[in-house]
């Protein structure tokens, strides 16, 4: 096979290059499986094993891996999935029908409930694959253990695969589908394997060997063996100097940029805290509550918090309000059926009806602070316009916090000086920026392209928001995903942005390549980015500036 390089959307930095490997065949259930008495049982003892398969290899994992692997585990033997199993087997389907079609179920009430409980449908086929393999006999589906280097690559991968793979093992993935914030990019990026997702022009016939390159998007098939060594050595001596980056975050020449880590709780916080850090630039509170009925009292969410900035000892911890609606909904701050939730009553927004919802929890977040060390900002998800900052900001200095807002819609950036007259800082989350800027679902694998952070767009919009900063004398960081690809981490920095936060996992590349360049080369990197025609060309020519 000739040598073919392919262009996909990067997630994870490095180089991998091995043999080709592909997730197994999912099990088809047998269109003439008999009715058993015995159905409840036999798909009780299956979902048994596969259980304890999941929790073994959870229990050897760890971080977001393990949890993945845990809350698969979970679903397998959930009590609603057992009591459908036992509905369709009453009707007289056999065991692996009757999980099937349980599942099929399952999945069209998760597919209309929406937002995270969708995202689950993968994880609920996958449930569905194992737990009648086990039944049929049949091998475990999914991905194999290698015995040599490989380069995995499919359609999509289940959250419970990539979660199990061994990164000395596995040294790059490759999907046609999924964009920057799917599982399998979450996951790559916590095991820290090079990750391209995106590839829409992947064969469905493939060659023996492949090479991926999670920095320029690159997918090569039977690339030349010679030219594969040479940039997996070049990534080897990259990876080293990450490893050896030891902060604080500044560039070669010494200006200074403080480098975040991003949490969720206060697992992931002392996690986080082991990288070189300067704290949290990003908390998202409402990731703690997603299976909560009701609204948390006042005293539990301070010891949440504070177990949270506990983590940070000294250290900035920047909390988010509540984001809850679209993407993240909230039982007890469910604001109804919307045509379009993404522009709907989410993140600031809901404290318009539930103005208590918030008040609780600044006060929390304010007893929190007080009983802790770290230096806690705080700030509010999804403002458009300079009145809701100035109604925020008046609601935090009452409790003796230091506000400030997310810059995530198109008006919050073109009026940012505006916004700024009223808070202390802002964070640009470039995940909804872009979603926002291009009108294109963040969650789209098709029109990933369109949300790509290296965007010309958007960056004229990051720019924007860091002159308005620079006027107003006030810091501007960056904590969507953008700030957690090591080159635009540099072009965000000569754009003029003074903070990065990004996922735990790339705080260390991130710091490490901003270690290597000058704030001249980060700044000719930016205009470089700004004027380039598409998200490919402002790599290369960044690639270009930052590699002189
Ligand atoms: C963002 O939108 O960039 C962001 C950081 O917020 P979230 O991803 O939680 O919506
Ligand atoms: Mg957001």
């Amino acid at each position: 096979m000739t040598t073919v390089t392919l262009i996909g959307t990067p997630v994870v930095a490095g180089v991998g290059h091995g043999a080709v490997l592909v997730p197994g065949d999912r099990p088809a259930v047998p269109a003439d499986e008999p009715a058993r008495d015995d159905t409840p049982a036999v798909f009780a003892s299956a979902a048994a094993v596969v259980a304890d398969r999941l929790q073994e290899r959870a229990a050897l994992s760890t971080g977001s891996a393990s949890e993945v692997l845990s809350a698969t585990a979970a679903l397998v033997q959930d009590r609603g999935l057992a009591a459908l199993v036992a509905k369709h087997a009453g009707a007289g389907n056999g065991p692996a029908t009757s999980t099937s079609k349980a599942v099929d179920e399952l999945v069209a009430m998760f597919t209309a409930a929406g937002g995270v409980m969708a995202e689950r449908v993968t994880d609920l086929r996958d449930v569905r694959d194992r737990v009648v393999a086990e039944i049929l006999g049949q091998p475990e589906p999914g991905v194999g253990v290698p015995t040599q280097p490989s380069v995995l690559l499919a359609d999509d991968l289940a959250p419970a695969d990539t979660a199990g793979l061994d990164p000395t093992l596995v040294v790059g993935i490759a999907v046609r589908l999924g964009g920057p914030t799917s599982h399998t990019a979450i996951i790559a990026r916590q095991l820290g394997i090079p990750c391209v997702v995106g590839i829409v022009d992947l064969p469905q016939e493939l060659p023996a060997t492949a090479l991926v390159d999670g920095g320029t998007g690159e997918v090569v098939l039977s690339p030349d063996a010679d030219a594969a060594r040479t940039r997996v050595e070049a990534d080897a001596v990259r990876r080293s100097a990450d490893a050896a980056w030891e902060g604080p975050g500044r560039t070669a020449d010494g200006h200074a940029v403080q480098v975040l880590a991003n949490v969720q709780d206060a697992a992931g916080a002392e996690r986080a805290a082991q990288e070189p850090v300067e704290g949290f630039g990003l908390y998202r509170t409402e990731l703690s509550f997603l299976d909560r009925p009701s609204e948390p009292s006042v005293q539990e969410q301070t010891s949440i918090y504070a177990a949270v900035m506990e983590a940070a000892g000294a250290g900035k911890v920047v909390v988010r309000t509540l984001d809850a609606g679209s993407d993240k909904p909230l039982a007890f701050a469910d604001m109804g059926s919307e045509a379009n939730p993404a522009l709907g009553v989410r993140g600031l927004r809901v404290a318009r009806r539930r103005p208590d919802l918030l008040a609780h929890q600044l006060d929390a977040v304010a007893a929190a602070a007080d009983a802790t060390e770290a230096d806690v900002w705080v700030m509010a998800p999804m403002v458009s316009v300079p009145s809701e900052a100035a109604a925020f900001a008046a609601q935090c200095r009452e409790r003796g916090l230091v506000p400030g807002v997310m810059v995530e819609t198109p008006s919050a950036a073109l009026l940012a000086d505006r916004v700024l007259e009223h808070v202390d800082f802002v964070s640009i989350g470039t995940n909804d920026l872009s979603q926002y800027t291009f009108a294109a679902d963040r969650m789209s694998a098709e029109l990933g392209d369109l949300t790509d952070p290296w965007q010309p767009g958007l960056l004229v919009l990051v720019e924007a928001v860091a002159r308005a900063g620079e006027r107003a004398g006030k810091p501007v960081g960056v904590c969507g995903e953008a700030a957690a690809d090591p080159a635009l981490a540099c072009v965000l920095v000569g754009l003029g942005v003074t903070s990065l936060s990004c996922a735990a996992g790339a705080v260390r590349p991130v710091g490490a390549r901003l270690a290597s360049v000058t704030l001249a080369q980060c700044q000719e990197a930016a205009r470089a980015a700004v004027a380039a025609a598409d998200p490919t060309a402002a790599r290369a020519a960044v690639a270009d500036v930052l590699d002189a």
